[in-house]
């Protein structure tokens, strides 16, 4: 069993979920008292968020970097970035481990291509959806093109995501504002929808949602533990 390294924290919601995951994972595939060898390097949040508004990249990339040396040098085997917007930094951390680094859209589009999924419907955060790191990956390594929700649906989306979610605020009114977004596209002809930011499970699941969910902090759980030879058959 490989000991997983998980660069967290942004936010501390969404890590919660990482570390309920890989131990329900590792309960499930080895038993009762068996739970996950893993390490979190926990970031602060307001500082990434910071870098995040100032457009400076560089400087998240080298905070990124850092911490995922610092993980593999106590021992990780594997490294995972627990957001998929700071995934425009995957190459920073990349080129700063030797270990794999498991990048959130590549486990995210083989589950959707395995499923036969065409037309998934992005939601996340602005930089997610707006940008091009996570799309070009998505399309690029898996061949999948997403739909992406209009401007005033980003915007609604990406507010939702940062003055609740992050900081643990779930209101039946945000629910009920991610699901009128997946109704209507699902109207426009999205046949899935992922949940391209790891908090938005938070809110939507395959159990209250009208297309199939493919929620990427639970994929990204699963294929590690796969990779650390966890999971059950
Ligand atoms: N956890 C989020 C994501 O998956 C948003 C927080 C962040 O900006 O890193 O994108």
């Amino acid at each position: 069993m490989k000991r997983i390294g998980i660069i967290g924290g942004m936010s501390p919601e969404s890590t919660v979920i990482y570390y309920r995951q890989l131990n329900d994972g590792t309960r499930r595939a080895l038993g009762p008292l068996a739970t996950a060898d893993c390490l979190i390097a926990s970031l602060n949040f307001g500082e990434i968020q910071a870098l995040q508004k100032a457009g400076d990249w560089t400087r998240a990339g080298e905070v990124l970097a850092d911490a995922a040396s610092r993980l593999e040098g106590a021992g990780a085997e594997l490294i995972m970035l627990a957001t998929n917007t700071m995934h425009k930094c995957a190459d920073a951390i990349e080129a700063a481990v030797s270990v794999p680094f498991l990048h959130i859209a590549d486990a995210t589009g083989r589950r959707l291509q395995a499923d036969g999924r065409t037309a998934p419907l992005l939601l996340g955060t602005a930089y997610t959806m707006e940008q091009d790191f996570y799309k070009k990956r998505l399309l690029g390594a898996c061949g999948i093109e997403v739909i992406v929700p209009d401007a005033e649906d980003r915007a609604c989306i990406h507010a939702i995501i940062f003055d609740e979610l992050v900081n643990g605020i779930v209101t039946e009114e945000s629910r009920e504002a991610y699901l009128d977004v997946v109704s209507r596209y699902s109207d426009r002809g999205a046949d899935s929808v992922i949940l391209g930011c790891t908090e938005i499970g938070m809110l939507l699941d395959s159990g209250n949602c009208p297309l199939p969910v493919f929620d990427t902090a639970l994929i990204h759980c699963d294929v590690a533990l796969d990779l650390a030879a966890l999971k059950e058959a």
